[in-house]
């Protein structure tokens, strides 16, 4: 069980022991107090309550001695510059958009990491022979715009124009909302990207109980999940629930129970593997009549393009026996297909290395939730760093938490990851 530490802005002498930790938990408190709702946390895109959060976190960057500015879709950016003026550039990155109701570290944690560590840096007066850019991305949930990483892919330079016309809940469009802020959007593909990019790491709560379950603060992340995601529709006869023998039926949700079983027993033979009906509907059913069209949904999801592959391929198998053995018809139809984004091995080895100087086993996972690192992948190497969940593992919550001590642990880990990168 997870207790929260007391920490100096408590009041309390103890924090001392996560002093860093600690400055991270209370810099998310603060940020926290900019919120659409005047009870728990929303902070969407280009809302004065995300207005309000950009400006406090340029004040901390300049606070921490860095070089800032904020781009065209609301990404604020400060560098901590290396010594020589050509050097190349380490991106240290999350998002600070936050979905309705939300907890305060999920994708905060990583910014304010990144910001603590350049303030540790500079109280040291550690000079790194890369500039490090603490990246705070304006959007990654996709909630006003129903369009994920609008900050992240616009650094990346994978910004679709289109989604400039989509609107808001109230009509207004992303290249509206833009021009009210004061923004362009027909610089958004100007936008700066540092070159030469030596890297792109992300610290992230885990979002999950992993972590939690194995006891262990922090996790290096291997991949980001694929997925792929199908619509099933599966007809059968309707009949009477009283005079149909149960040998002569063809019971479109009992194939629908055989399918939900087949998708569990396949995705927990490997791991990292994760398969989910999270939709099971019997239209027009009735308590006295055999079902003859049941629909449900499918999301695979794996961190290897193979096993994600392998596993599709099975279930779909699996589904047409199934409808064959019971003289049902099945339509299968596919709604979305990502690739898996794998980290960097060396970058994975670095984080590692670092996270075993503070004492602390590593452990390899997947992440199965998207980040904003997959619209960097390709581009530079990317690692991510997990930090254990409370409660649970719960995110997107106000149950959301994590302890100064962890908090205190990725900083560090972060810290000794970048005094000892090489850069060569
Ligand atoms: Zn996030």
């Amino acid at each position: 069980m997870l207790t929260y530490s007391p920490c100096a802005r408590d009041g309390n002498s103890n924090g001392e022991a996560a002093k860093l930790g600690c400055r991270v938990l209370t810099l998310a408190d603060r940020l926290a107090k900019h919120s659409e709702s005047t009870d728990g946390l929303t902070c969407t895109f280009m809302t004065p309550a995300h207005r309000a959060t950009a400006a406090e976190l340029l004040v901390l960057m300049v606070e921490a001695g860095m070089m800032v500015e904020e781009d065209v879709v609301g990404n604020v950016i400060g560098r901590y510059p290396a010594a020589r003026h050509n050097a190349a550039t380490l991106i240290i990155a999350s998002h600070y958009d936050t979905v309705r109701n939300a907890g305060k570290y999920d994708g905060r944690l990583g910014i304010l990491a990144g910001i603590v560590v350049v303030e540790e840096l500079r109280r040291r007066n550690v000079s790194l022979p890369f500039h490090v850019d603490v990246v705070g991305f304006s959007e990654e949930e996709g909630v006003r715009f129903s369009t994920p990483f609008i900050g992240s892919a616009a650094m990346a330079g994978r910004f679709n124009e289109a989604v400039l016309n989509q609107r808001d809940a109230e009509g207004c469009s992303l290249g509206e909302a833009l021009r009210q802020t004061g923004g362009d959007a027909a610089s958004i593909a100007a936008i700066r990207r540092p070159s030469p990019l030596l890297g792109y790491v992300e610290v992230h709560i885990e979002q999950g109980p992993v972590l939690l379950h194995n006891g262990l603060p922090l996790g290096i992340v291997s991949a980001i999940a694929g997925l792929e995601r199908y619509h099933v529709k599966i007809r059968g006869v309707a009949g009477h629930a009283g005079t149909v023998p149960m040998s002569l039926r063809h019971d479109a949700a009992a194939a629908a129970a055989e399918i939900i079983a087949l998708v569990e027993q396949r995705c927990s033979s490997v791991p990292g593997l994760m398969g989910t009906v999270g939709q099971l509907q019997v239209p027009n059913g009735a308590i006295n009549v055999i079902p003859a069209l049941c629909e449900l949904s499918l999301d695979v999801r794996a961190g290897e393009k193979h096993a994600l592959a392998a596993a599709v391929a099975d279930i779909l198998t699996g589904i047409g026996a199934v409808a064959r053995r019971r003289g049902v018809t099945v339509e299968t139809e596919k709604l979305v297909e990502t690739a898996p984004t794998p980290c960097s091995p060396r970058l994975q080895k670095a984080l590692a290395a670092a996270v075993a100087r503070q004492g602390v086993a590593v452990r390899h996972l997947v992440s199965g939730a998207g980040h904003d690192a997959i619209m960097f992948g390709g581009l530079t190497d990317i690692g991510m760093l997990f930090v254990r969940c409370g409660n649970g593992g719960v995110s997107h919550s106000p149950l959301e938490t994590i302890t100064a001590e962890d908090a205190d642990l990725a900083v560090r880990a972060l810290f000794d990851f970048l005094i000892n990168f090489e850069s060569g």
